[in-house]
């Protein structure tokens, strides 16, 4: 997704290749349309009125099916071209398992909720209802979910930490369905960053505020930038959630 461009650049699922999204939709309407990438409108959301508030350096993770990041530095939301943040494909285990992408070892491979579930169902030989059965199961104490979620939280620690090396974030935001598993997930990733730095800024981690709505929170904010009236305020906030 180009934000910038306004393009629909690459979809898998649907088959777009540089497809004019915003100019389309505002032909058909006959309305204003603004475009925006699911991730960057989420992190937009969390930093106007989620848990981000007042942070100029975020991160924000959303864990979920996949796994994808976007990226506040110095207060502006960065873009590059719709390429920034694809931190889901940052390798953590080389010649791991196959990822989606063509390459191997990906974060998503080892810590997606998809790959949790998956890796679990592996291990005892049979399917499982999703990734928040197998945390339920490391709450109750079974030794193969453990050692499925250490894995995962050991492999975002390692993506969190080279990210934390190259953007210095102050602040990292975890969301997606993953996040569901709050301190089950973030205590331990927490002392696993917190181990892998030396030198760098140690950013506070944290859980999302607004869940699955963050995206169309993100894609309303949006909306109303793009109307070119005042920015929304924390008292706004406030309003809407
Ligand atoms: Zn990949």
């Amino acid at each position: 997704m180009d934000d910038q461009r306004q393009r629909a650049v690459h979809s898998v699922n649907i088959g777009w290749r540089d497809l004019p999204l915003a100019a389309r939709l505002q032909d058909a309407c006959r309305l204003p349309v603004t475009l925006g990438h699911d991730v960057r409108a989420g992190a937009l959301a969390e930093n106007t009125i989620g848990a981000a508030r007042g942070s100029r350096n975020t991160l924000f993770v959303p864990v979920g099916t996949g796994v994808s990041a976007a990226v506040i530095c110095d207060g502006r939301l960065l873009h590059a071209d719709g390429y920034v943040g694809e931190l889901g494909h940052v390798v953590v285990e080389p010649g791991g398992r196959q990822c989606a992408c063509g390459s191997r070892g990906c974060l998503e491979t080892v810590a997606s909720a998809a790959a949790i579930q998956e890796g679990y169902a592996a291990r005892c030989g049979r399917p499982i209802d999703g990734s928040a059965e197998v945390a339920d199961r490391v709450s109750r104490g079974d030794a193969d979910a453990r050692t499925v979620w250490d894995r995962a939280v050991a492999a975002l620690a390692t993506a969190l930490a080279t990210a934390t090396t190259m953007l210095a974030p102050e602040l990292i935001v975890i969301g997606g369905g993953l996040a569901e598993a709050g301190e089950l997930l973030l205590r331990p990733l927490r002392a696993r960053l917190d181990e892998a730095l030396t030198f760098q800024r140690r950013p506070l981690l944290v859980r999302a505020a607004l869940g699955d709505r963050s995206g169309c929170l993100g894609a309303g904010l949006s909306a109303w930038e793009a109307t070119g009236r005042p920015a929304v305020s924390e008292e706004d906030g406030v309003r809407t959630s």
